[in-house]
């Protein structure tokens, strides 16, 4: 039905390139081109069927278009850095392919994302007659498909929205990030920020943190308050919304590590010279740590990502919480990625599928609440994210 271009060779790659070949009635032909060969090589090589890859600067537009030209592929999903989300875009309008990613641009030299650079994108996307869809992993991505069906089915309207992040997994090591450590800790070490009444509030990094118990034997965990880029399209499509807010849970020993790398000025991400050289200390940093890659067969345990939402019904006061439990191990032998990866890679592959079945394809530049969330909600049970939804 579908050719893709799977661009990026990491952990979510990895995932996503697994899901792909497990269903070729939709994607069958998939090239996978990355920066570094050998890693789409790698992963070629345990997959259930034959895909080609490549060598790809994703950074380079016309290397981009080049390859587009040569294997002409409907879509394009990035799963590389959020640094390649713009190029890559450019590419796509250039040849005419429509285009999916999981996570928002963010300029290698400001730790910023914002959706209004992808957002300026509208217009053109629009008229050469693509698709783009942001978002599309775990959070932000299901999280956003959750307030939908949330907004759908229970609600006439939704007054506050949290939405929870619990890796509940343990990979044994001292210090170590589940995804690319660079963009992770750019993103944790930032202000926080939620919405409250129609505005923006700040709080210093990880300064605000609430207990929350998790269900299914998780427990009770400390959440610290971040800004989490799926707050910024929820606040305006879910509307009647009065406060959002995102959480995330951190070990005690992960936060005083942090702690002492910022401290030491290891997470800046302006370039100091060395003996000759300019590199940002968080690269180096990202160079030493282990690779997220690596922790796979360590790490144990669970993941609980969900929505926890309040407000009416019918005149009636209601709490909802959405949610999906993630096995760290089971998710490493079925596709050879920990937990993490895996929550953000079978997303990536359910809305690739969306566009090229046609179930969600509007020409333009899309957010994931902006579709029909029931569709997106059946392949996540079928394809290993179950949800699961209780009263609160
Ligand atoms: P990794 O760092 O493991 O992998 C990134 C890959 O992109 C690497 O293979 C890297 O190449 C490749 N790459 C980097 N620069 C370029 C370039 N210029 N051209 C071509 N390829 C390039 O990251 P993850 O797999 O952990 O994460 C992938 C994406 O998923 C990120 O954008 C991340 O923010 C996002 N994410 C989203 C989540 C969500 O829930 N929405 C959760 C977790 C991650 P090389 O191997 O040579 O370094």
């Amino acid at each position: 039905m579908g050719r893709v271009l799977i661009v990026g060779a990491g952990g979510v790659a990895q995932v996503v390139a697994h899901k792909c070949a497990q269903i070729p009635e939709i994607f069958d032909n998939i090239l996978l081109a990355s920066r570094t060969k050998s890693k789409c090589d790698r992963i070629a090589a345990r997959l259930p069927r034959p895909i080609d890859t490549a060598q790809l600067d994703a950074d380079d537009v016309a290397q981009t278009v080049a390859l587009i030209r040569q294997f002409k592929p409907d879509l394009v999903l990035n799963v590389a850095l959020p640094y390649q989300d713009l190029s890559l875009m450019d590419a796509c309008l250039e040849t005419g392919v429509h285009y999916l990613d999981t996570a928002n641009y963010e300029p290698p030299s400001e730790a910023k994302f914002e959706y209004k650079w992808q957002w300026a994108y509208r217009e053109r996307f629009a008229s050469r007659g693509i698709m783009a869809l942001l978002g599309s992993g775990f959070d932000p991505g299901v999280t956003n498909v959750f307030c939908a069906h949330a907004q759908k089915h229970h609600f006439d309207q939704i007054r506050t929205l949290d939405i929870i992040d619990c890796n509940a997994g343990d990979h044994g090591q001292a210090f170590a990030t589940n995804f690319n450590p660079e963009i992770n800790i750019r993103e944790i070490t930032q202000r926080g920020r939620y919405w409250e009444h129609g505005e923006w509030l700040e709080t210093d990094p990880l300064a605000w943190s609430m207990i929350y118990d998790f269900p299914e034997g998780i427990g009770p965990k400390k959440c610290y308050l971040l800004y989490h880029e799926e707050l910024e399209s929820l606040v305006q499509n879910l509307k009647g919304l009065k406060r959002a807010r995102f959480w995330m849970t951190f070990s005690e020993q992960y936060l005083t590590y942090l702690r002492v790398l910022e401290n030491v000025g290891m997470t800046r991400i302006d370039p100091i010279s060395v003996k000759g050289c300019e590199i940002a200390p968080i690269e180096l940093l990202k160079a030493v740590l282990p690779d997220p890659g690596s922790l796979g067969p360590l790490t144990k345990g669970r993941t609980c990502i969900g929505c926890v939402l309040r407000g009416t019904k019918d005149g009636q006061e209601k709490g909802l919480y959405v949610y999906n439990i993630c096995d760290h191990a089971a998710a490493f032998r079925e596709v050879g990625s920990q937990a993490i990866s895996y929550t953000t890679g079978v997303p990536a592959m359910i809305g690739a599928m969306m566009m090229l079945t046609g179930t969600w394809m509007r020409p333009g530049v899309h957010n994931m609440e902006t579709f029909d969330p029931d569709p997106f909600m059946a392949a996540l049970s079928r394809y290993g994210l179950p949800w699961t939804e209780m009263a609160v």
